[in-house]
This record gives C-alpha cells, sequence and structure tokens, in this order.
C-alpha cells in the first residue's frame, strides 16, 4: 500500500496527517475517515499570491489586450479579404478598439511600474 499513500501525499491532493491516530487523510476534510474524530480547522495559508513576481501578469495581460484590440481592429476596420459574421458598427470599431488598446497599455505600464518598484 505504499503506493496509495505516495499518491496521497503527492502535490496534487492535500493531505494531512490525523493528530488523534496519525494516519493520512485529506486536507478537506473536516473528520478523520479512519478514527473519526473531529480534525482541528489548520488551513495554510493559500499561496497564490506570492512566488510568483509582481506585475508579471498585468504585462502578460495588457499586452493580450492590445494584441485583441489590433485584430478587432484589423477586422472591424474592413482591412481583411475576410467579413466577420456579424456586423460590427463603425462606432464600435472607432471606439472600443482604442480603448482596449489604452486599457492593454495601461495595465502593462501598471505591471512594469509595480515590478520596478518591487525590483529596486
Ligand atoms: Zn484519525
Amino acid at each position: 500500500m505504499k503506493w496509495t499513500s505516495d499518491v496521497l501525499r503527492g502535490n496534487s491532493v492535500a493531505t494531512r496527517e490525523c493528530p488523534y491516530c496519525g494516519k493520512t487523510v485529506f486536507d478537506q476534510l473536516k473528520q478523520c475517515a479512519y478514527c473519526r474524530e473531529t480534525l482541528p480547522d489548520m488551513r495554510r495559508p493559500k499561496s497564490t499570491s506570492g512566488g510568483r513576481p509582481a506585475g508579471k501578469d498585468d504585462i502578460r495581460r495588457g499586452l493580450l489586450f492590445m494584441l485583441a484590440a489590433a485584430i478587432f481592429s484589423y477586422f472591424a476596420r474592413g482591412s481583411s479579404p475576410l467579413t466577420l459574421p456579424v456586423q460590427v458598427p463603425p462606432i464600435v470599431a472607432d471606439y472600443l478598439a482604442p480603448l482596449l488598446f489604452l486599457s492593454g497599455l495601461g495595465l502593462s505600464l501598471h505591471g512594469l511600474y509595480l515590478r520596478h518598484r518591487t525590483s529596486s
């Protein structure tokens, strides 16, 4: 049964040891599956904010926004031989694409600013 415990101890499933019987149980359980004792609630702090360099996600998202804006305006203005299945009103193309581009630019700059601030 070593294989099973190794799988349970893997990173994919969060487990912990029961303080009463010492068996490995799932972290989400409020009650031990083996001895039926109530497990103390000791959730570890989530490490979603830590680890990654700050601002990196913002930069990536910003670039994605700008790319989407470029593609959007390219198609909406009829510059491409392909036609969209839906008709885009000119006012949408005139206002939404630059808006999308600017918000993407802002996000990127914000990300760069965060990165600069944390690195220096
Ligand atoms: Zn137990």
